[in-house]
């Protein structure tokens, strides 16, 4: 069985004040103990959103929205390298969002130098996938998918330490959420796609976690997460909201 994890990508957005309200508003969630929970502040609020975690003693990850693709530390100015992340004490990192691989031109190499860098410091991965909507009309969803994981295929095969969201760029952000059948025939193109690269018996091929991410709310997550491959979600607007964001948790 795989264990759900519904992460939150808070995006640019917050102060310091309303990373504070955010955050003792998830203590008043239930969230349910057999969900992995990760939030992904702005690098800003890291350490804040660290500490008060730990104070209020949820059990709720931290992660980053990016690193940088050099492993070592040294000239890059304004870059945050993974061993930076990780000596704050963040578990996790965003790789490969459309938003980056669209206003920051992040091609195949640099995400797979992202995640080599995040895997030597022991990040874990949540590797963002999905198509352009002329991409999903000309019926190569899965095509463009696979071919953004072949580039990292190699650093994928850690089940443990690695998960892909699959998020059709047409519905972040956008309220226009994927159809549950639609979402469920990406997911299970993708398993069937590890299995021939890695070999039906590789564990990454059924363990693997594949989460959905565009527009999920609590009021569409619970027939997101009932597809079989659908293993959780990426969750960006929503998961501003610590009700809403704590009903898609409990949804999972
Ligand atoms: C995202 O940015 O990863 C995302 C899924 O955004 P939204 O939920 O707002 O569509």
């Amino acid at each position: 069985m795989r264990r759900p994890l519904v992460a939150g990508n808070w995006k640019m957005n917050g102060t310091r004040a309303s990373v504070a309200e955010l955050v003792s508003g998830l203590r008043k969630q239930s969230l349910p103990e057999q969900v992995d929970v990760v939030v992904f502040p702005g690098f800003l609020h890291a350490d804040q959103v660290l500490t008060s975690i730990r104070s209020l003693d949820l059990s709720v990850g931290v992660g980053v929205q990016d690193c940088s693709p050099d492993p070592d530390c040294g000239a890059r100015t304004g870059e945050i390298s993974a061993h930076q992340i990780a000596d704050l004490g963040c578990a996790w990192v965003l790789v490969g969002h459309s938003e980056r691989r669209t206003f920051w031109s992040e091609s195949d190499e640099v995400l797979t130098q992202k995640c080599r860098a995040a895997q030597q410091a022991g990040l874990k991965i949540v590797f963002c996938v999905g198509e352009t909507l002329e991409q999903r009309e000309s019926g190569i969803s899965l095509a463009v998918v696979e071919q953004q994981l072949k580039a990292v295929l190699p650093l994928l095969d850690a089940h443990e330490t690695v998960v892909i969201a699959y998020e059709p760029i047409w519905a972040i952000g956008t309220g226009l959420t994927a159809q549950p059948n639609q979402v469920q025939e990406i997911h299970a193109g993708i398993r069937a796609w590890l299995a021939r690269c890695l070999g039906a018996g590789s564990a990454t091929v059924k363990n693997m976690r594949i989460l959905y991410g565009g527009s999920v709310k609590a009021a569409n997550a619970c027939e997101l997460f009932a597809m079989p491959d659908v293993d959780g979600g990426l969750i960006g607007g929503a998961s501003l909201s610590a009700d809403e964001f704590g009903a898609i948790c409990r949804a999972a």
